[in-house]
Formats: structure tokens, C-alpha cells, sequence
């Protein structure tokens, strides 16, 4: 490359670390600012996600730019995944919707709007009992089914590791918290720093140079052995989205709670029975599973729950990545990075 560029990067979450690692392989000089107390310290909220990677299923409160940068990062994942040097789980079989009979008016709302929002090439497609036990044979006989082909997903707390070990070129400041980021400069505490450019990716920190909020999400892992379950299932239902996400090695994730608060205390009581309970109604063998982790986090949202790349000279913000961070990071971060080139 020619043009070498001093990069300053306020946030080390999902966003600063795929970042960190595109912007050093491009050959830049990256120096990445975040309060955390260290790269495994758990903070963001990329640590927290199941790692969905859903553009159909998100339709259902996302809108087509989500959709699309979606499908884009589909598409770019598994070559990022290929340059780390430790291994990210990363599967792309499909996703299942499901709902009990009698949360049936429901489903159709929910089928009924993908139906209307996604491509012809990418809509939901329903199946009968026996194919949906020939691909998940745990999931209990009875409910409907919709497979929602080519999505995927990805081991966020691997991810989040591999990243940092992976990204050349980088300096990554912990315990440096970024009061303000402008164009070509970050001021942190002990004084304004200069850079060519400048990237502001502090989630619920970039308050009040944004105004996005946390959204809480609780979810659960369960260490369930017996459970065969290969791919993300999403129970659709009159008052709760539940997911249940396998994730190696014997694991599921179990998610989320939205609750529009940014208590990041333990998961609550309501929440523990009413997802648990929804997850085990799909999944009786779970019954035997043990609950060997939760956590709380904020998802980092805008008022309109859309996400935000803004780009002005030696300045951009990517902010508001909601409930989609790791569905839409990598599709962002190369948009984000093309007034560079
Ligand atoms: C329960 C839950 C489930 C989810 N499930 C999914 C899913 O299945 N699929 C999906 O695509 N997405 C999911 N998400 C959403 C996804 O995790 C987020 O959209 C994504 O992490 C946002 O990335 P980010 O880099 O913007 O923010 P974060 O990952 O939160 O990172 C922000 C970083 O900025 C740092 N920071 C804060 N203040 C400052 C400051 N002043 N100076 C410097 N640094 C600062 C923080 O310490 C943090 O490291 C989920 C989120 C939650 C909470």
C-alpha cells in the first residue's frame, strides 16, 4: 500500500476489533482506545450475543440496509474467519422459525411480514413434521416450521478473542476511556491524541456525541450434551422471541430478554422462567441441561433502532448495531473503510 495512515479507534467491541484487524491488514497504524481492563475483560456487548447471523429473520424489526449489509457480511465472515489464527466456529445451515399450534396467529404475523419484506430468493420456507425432524431431530414432534435457508452463525466469545490475536499493525490502549471523539483527534485523560482519521465505534459510550441508549438483553448457557441441535431455532410466540443457539463445545445459548432499561444487574427471575421454560417446550431433552452461565448487557441502540455509518473528513461513527452487530459488522466495516483507500 502507499498510503499509510495513523488510525485512532475509540472502542474495542465488536466494531473497533473487526476494525482493528481489517484497517492492520490494509497495512495502517492502528491504535485502539477502550476502558476496559483488558481484551478479555467483558463489557461489550459483542461478548454477549448468541451470534445470529439472521437477515431474513431480522426483517421482522429491521429494515432492507440491515438486510442487505446482512447478506453482504454472510458472504465476507468466513474469509475473515479463515485469517485469524485461532479457530471461530462459523456455521451457514440454515435457521428455523417454529411455533406451538396454539401461537399460531402469531406466527403468521411474523411469517406473513418476512413474506412481504424479503426477496423472492429469500423467503421463508415452510416444512412438515418429518422433515423438520430429519434436520433437528431434538426438536419436539408438533410445532410448525419455517427453515430459513443460507442463514447462520457465529461463536461471538472466539470471535471476540481471535480478533485481538489477530489484528496486525495494532496498539490497543485498555484502561483508556475516550471522552470525545472528533475529526482526527480522540481526547482521553491524559490529553487530545492526533490521528490521520479517526473511527468512534463506543456503543452505549459515544453518549452525548450521539443519542443512543442500551436496550438490556439477558441470556443463558446451558451445557446440554445430549441435545443434537445444529442450527439456530427461533420460537414464535404471542409475547416472547426466544432462541436457542448450539454453540460448541456441547453448549446452548438461550436469549434474549429486550427490555428497554440499561440495568446491567444479574438476569432476572421473570426472565429465567419465561425463556428457559419456552426454550424447554421445544426442546424437552434440555430438561437435563445445566445452567452453567448468564449474563446482561446493553445492546447499543439509536432512536430509531437503525444502525448509523456517518462519515465526515477524518471522522466516522458507526453506531446503534442494536440486536444485529455481528450480522452487519463486517459488510459496515468495509463501507466504512472505502474513503480510506
Ligand atoms: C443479549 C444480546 C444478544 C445479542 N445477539 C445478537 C445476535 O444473535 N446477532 C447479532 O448480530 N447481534 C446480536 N447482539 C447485538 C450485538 O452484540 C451488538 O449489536 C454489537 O455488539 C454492537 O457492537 P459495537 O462494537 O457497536 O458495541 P460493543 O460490542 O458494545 O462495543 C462497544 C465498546 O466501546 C467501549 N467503550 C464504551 N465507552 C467508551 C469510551 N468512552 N471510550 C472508549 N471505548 C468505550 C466499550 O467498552 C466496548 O468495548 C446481541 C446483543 C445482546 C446484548
Amino acid at each position: 500500500m502507499t498510503n499509510r495512515l495513523r488510525i485512532g479507534i475509540a472502542g474495542a467491541g465488536l466494531l473497533g476489533r473487526l476494525l482493528a484487524l481489517q484497517l492492520g491488514r490494509a497495512g495502517h497504524e492502528v491504535h485502539v482506545h477502550d476502558p476496559a481492563a483488558g481484551p478479555d475483560a467483558r463489557g461489550a456487548a459483542g461478548w454477549t450475543a448468541a451470534g445470529m447471523l439472521s437477515p431474513v429473520a431480522e426483517l421482522e424489526t429491521a429494515d432492507e440496509h440491515v438486510f442487505r449489509w446482512g447478506l453482504r457480511s454472510l458472504d465476507l465472515w468466513p474469509e475473515i474467519v479463515r485469517a485469524l489464527p485461532r479457530p471461530v466456529e462459523l456455521r451457514r445451515e440454515g435457521s428455523l422459525l417454529l411455533a406451538h399450534r396454539e401461537d399460531a396467529g402469531a406466527a403468521r404475523r411474523v411469517v406473513d411480514l418476512l413474506a412481504a419484506k424479503a426477496p423472492a430468493d429469500h423467503q421463508a420456507q415452510r416444512i412438515d413434521g418429518d422433515a423438520l425432524a430429519a434436520l433437528e431431530p431434538s426438536v419436539r414432534r408438533g410445532p410448525q416450521a419455517w427453515l430459513l435457508p443460507g442463514e447462520g452463525q457465529i461463536h461471538t466469545v472466539q470471535a471476540m478473542q481471535a480478533l485481538v490475536a489477530g489484528a496486525p499493525n495494532t496498539t490497543w490502549h485498555w484502561n483508556s476511556t475516550v471522552e470525545r471523539a472528533d475529526p482526527q483527534r480522540l481526547q482521553v485523560a491524559s490529553g487530545t491524541l492526533a490521528f490521520d482519521w479517526v473511527f468512534d465505534v463506543r456503543g452505549v459510550g459515544a453518549r452525548p456525541q450521539l443519542p443512543v441508549r442500551g436496550v438490556r438483553g439477558e441470556i443463558f448457557w446451558l451445557h446440554a450434551p445430549g441435545v443434537e441441535l445444529r442450527r439456530p431455532l427461533r420460537l414464535l410466540h404471542v409475547r416472547h422471541r426466544v432462541y436457542v443457539v448450539p454453540r460448541a463445545p456441547d453448549l446452548v445459548v438461550v436469549g434474549a430478554s429486550e427490555i428497554e432499561s440499561e440495568d446491567r444487574s444479574p438476569v432476572s427471575l421473570r426472565t429465567t422462567v419465561e425463556l428457559l421454560a419456552a426454550a424447554h417446550s421445544i426442546l424437552p431433552a434440555l430438561a437435563e441441561a445445566r445452567i452453567v452461565h448468564s449474563e446482561t448487557n446493553l445492546r447499543p441502540a439509536l432512536p430509531d433502532n437503525l444502525p448509523l455509518l456517518e462519515t465526515s473528513p477524518g471522522l466516522t461513527r458507526i453506531n446503534g448495531l442494536f440486536r444485529h452487530g455481528w450480522l452487519i459488522a463486517p459488510a459496515l466495516v468495509e463501507t466504512a473503510m472505502e474513503p480510506l483507500a
